[in-house]
């Protein structure tokens, strides 16, 4: 039986907004699939030569059946020319790596990608959306493919302890410090989309359309591809409303592995501020105050209830409170306090059931607590995505070349959706017949991967960890898995 099928990959577990993963989840779904063995092997899946190999291993007979449209001959070409730009891929990777920037701060990598696409013959427009970049390469009649990379860093101090990693802090606008590094990937999404776009540049001969790339600001903090539709991207003919949408993610599973299905794949997300209000005062005397901190504290306990008893245990929901913000000395009682809320969620109502919940909870605090109507709690809606819904159709085209280039048994097509959430498909604007392919690439060094299987320790793959780190193969493999994702869709007949 295929690798894929029965696969159950149980999650992709993102904190703040992305496709992200709990690697011991992955770890014993794939030891259970006997990938010891495999994991090992996976480096060998990053030359040309080896992709031959891949294919004849496979046993499928209905991967048999789809063939995919990239001629064999054009296929091993754009490896061995991914192959040959495989030194400057990893310089930028690290380059991006050593520079990480938080979302709408993306001046220099929205820069990067700018020079780049521009020297390839895009038609480049930067500054959308603020940082937000898109390039466009117009090769005649054909599909107009829009394709994603997003930019932004996290909030994270690095602890790899690689030679490259980032030693970067940044000031933020409200005057707090933070590291920043990327700690989900998006620095390996950027190289990814440029070793492909100077694949796709040099191979115009063989394919046909519109191809818009588009460097994407603040996906962490969901907001960046609103923030580009809601810029004018398809209002000002910044470019032309696509079919088709892809775009990859890095993902805590071995170098040459990708998770590629239809249906929802991950949930929907909302970003939400919540600001108790009180009346400040001395420690000593609360009789004399309005305490927010045990506002905000009953607050944090009573959202979990929404969950256990508001919801119909059925539904799929989480409601974390990431961020309590509340004075800084022993002695004094605030006048304020800031909770940041994440809420995820498969289904619209779930999310107004949740954010009436959150109100609800909110009023009964401050009515409790005597404060007059103008400083009842206040609610912030920041960003807002919908689950992310894949097009099955578009992903069964994708996958015939996935499977010839990485084997039968390294596309899982079989997993639950995620809690981790994502807001590219934003990038559709108004226009819902946008086909969407979303598809999770490995990122992990297979040996690494096996050896912290055997040893059963904590896998440094986890996004948003501070130990998170990108195998260097899977640089070049991904600018070659993302180059076949497109060309299958623009290849001509
Ligand atoms: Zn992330
Ligand atoms: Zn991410």
């Amino acid at each position: 039986m295929a690798f894929g099928v029965g696969l159950k990959y149980q999650q992709f577990n993102c904190s703040n907004g992305c496709l992200c993963g709990n690697p011991e989840q992955w770890a014993g779904v794939l030891s259970r699939r006997k990938f010891l063995a495999v994991s090992a092997a996976t480096p060998m899946l990053l030359t040309a030569s080896e992709s031959s190999g891949a294919t004849a291993q496979s046993s499928d007979e209905a991967a048999a059946a789809s063939k995919s449209r990239i001629p064999p001959g054009l296929s091993k070409a754009i490896a061995a020319a991914i192959d040959a730009d495989a030194d400057r891929l990893v310089g930028i990777y690290k380059d991006i790596h050593q520079h990480p920037e938080l979302g709408f701060m993306e001046v220099r990598t929205s820069d990067i990608i700018a020079k780049q696409l521009k020297a390839l013959g895009f038609e480049v427009t930067i500054g959308i959306g603020k940082t937000g970049v898109v390039g466009a390469l117009r090769n005649g009649e054909g599909p107009t493919l829009m394709y994603r990379a997003d930019m932004d860093a996290n909030a994270v101090e690095e602890a790899t302890g690689l030679p490259f990693a980032s030693r970067v802090r940044v000031q933020r606008d409200d005057g707090t410090e933070a590291p920043v590094a990327h700690m989900c990937g998006h620095d390996a999404h950027v190289t990814w989309m440029l070793g492909m776009a100077r694949a796709m540049a040099s191979a115009k001969d063989a394919w046909s359309g519109t191809l818009i790339l588009v460097g994407q600001p603040a996906e962490e903090l969901i907001l960046g591809a609103r923030a580009m539709v809601d810029d004018g991207l398809y209002s000002r003919r910044l470019v032309p409303v696509p079919d088709h949408l892809v775009a990859l993610h890095t993902a805590p599973i071995p170098t040459g592995v990708v998770a590629a299905r239809g249906g929802t794949i991950m949930a929907g997300t909302d970003q939400i501020d919540v600001t108790f209000h009180g009346i400040g005062g001395h420690g000593s005397m609360p009789q004399l105050t309005k305490d927010p901190v045990i506002m905000g504290s009953m607050a944090v306990v009573q959202y979990q209830m929404i969950l256990s008893r508001v919801l119909n245990p059925l539904d799929t929901a989480v409601l974390t409170v990431g961020s309590f913000q509340a004075g800084s000395d022993n002695n004094v009682i605030p006048e304020n306090a800031l909770l940041k809320l994440n809420l995820r969620f498969f289904d619209l109502k779930v999310r107004d059931q949740m954010i009436a919940g959150v109100k609800t909870i909110n009023d009964g605090i401050g009515t409790t607590y005597g404060m007059p109507e103008e400083r009842m709690p206040a609610m912030v809606m920041k960003g807002f995505s919908p689950p992310l819904v894949n097009t099955e159709s578009l992903v069964e085209k994708l996958k015939p070349a996935l499977r010839e280039m990485l084997g039968e048994r390294n596309v899982a097509t079989e997993f639950p959706p995620a809690t981790g959430s994502e807001d590219v498909h934003i990038l559709k604007g108004d226009n819902p017949n946008v086909e969407m392919a979303f598809i999770a690439v490995g990122i992990a060094d297979p040996a690494l991967f096996t050896e912290d299987l055997i040893k059963a320790r904590r896998l440094p793959f986890s996004p948003h960890n501070p130990d998170f780190r990108v195998d260097l193969a899977a640089i070049p493999l991904g600018a070659r898995i993302a180059t076949l994702s497109v060309m299958e869709l623009m290849v001509k007949a």
